[in-house]
């Protein structure tokens, strides 16, 4: 595979867009970026700092003062997000910021701010980039856009287990409405929508073992890449 390309990698809350891009990209050689850490990082910085999300003034302040970072954790292998120098990586995924984290993302100027930096980090190619608006927005020409699905009950399930091992007293129905809640609020904001880019492929991951979707991933980058060297 000697094209280097972008996979943007798009879809509802807890579909597993991030274990798939994240085994992509280990088996890529690929840089993965996490672009929904970003939006979370920008909402643990409004919470922290008690700012008004109605106030456009306050957001664009806050915004001026927020750099973000990706760096590499050797020991896990895996990019970690910083907020201003900090490691925020486990903060950002409390209930805390996911109860808020869509309001912040359907604001005009903080959907500027993450993209700008979103595709910057794209110039160089060989990224794999997951959120909800990579391929229709971020990314309109990526070589490989795929559109996740995933039964919701699976995903309910999944994304309980996840946040249960860190915090027992979470229940099923709070991550039920959670996930209902962001998906509906993501869908229906005004600033790029999430919504499946009309070349992506749709993966609907409910029956399939992580293995076996990655090989059929596999498969359609090898494909593309292919496809590529030959024009
Ligand atoms: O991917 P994750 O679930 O961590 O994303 C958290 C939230 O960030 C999403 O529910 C959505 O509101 C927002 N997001 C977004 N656009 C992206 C990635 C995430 O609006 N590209």
């Amino acid at each position: 595979m000697r094209h280097k390309i972008i996979i943007a990698i798009d879809g509802y809350s807890s579909c597993g867009k991030s274990t798939l891009a994240k085994e992509l990209a280990a088996k890529l050689g690929y840089q993965y970026i996490d672009s929904g850490a970003m939006y979370r990082a920008i909402t643990l910085y409004i919470l922290r700092n008690n700012i008004d999300i109605k106030e456009t003034g306050e957001v664009m302040d806050a915004l001026a003062n927020i750099h973000l970072n990706f760096h590499l954790n050797e020991s896990t292998n895996k990019s970690e997000i910083f907020l201003n120098d900090e490691n925020v990586e486990h903060q950002i995924r409390d209930m805390i910021v996911a109860e808020k984290v869509s309001d912040v993302a359907a604001i005009r100027e903080v959907r500027a701010f993450a993209t700008a930096q979103q595709k910057k980090l794209g110039k160089k190619k060989g990224i794999v980039m997951d959120g909800r608006d990579i391929g229709t927005t971020v990314f309109p020409d990526a070589e490989l856009k795929i559109f996740m699905t995933a039964d919701p009950a699976v995903r309910v399930k999944r994304r309980f287990e996840e946040l249960y091992a860190v915090n027992p007293s979470i229940t099923l129905e709070e991550v039920k409405h959670n996930l209902e809640l962001r998906d509906y609020i993501d869908s229906n904001r005004d600033v790029s929508p999430l919504r499946q880019a009309e070349d992506a492929i749709v993966l609907d991951n409910s029956g399939l073992t992580r293995e076996e979707q990655l090989e059929k991933v596999l498969g359609w980058v090898r494909e593309r890449s292919s496809q590529l060297t030959e024009s």
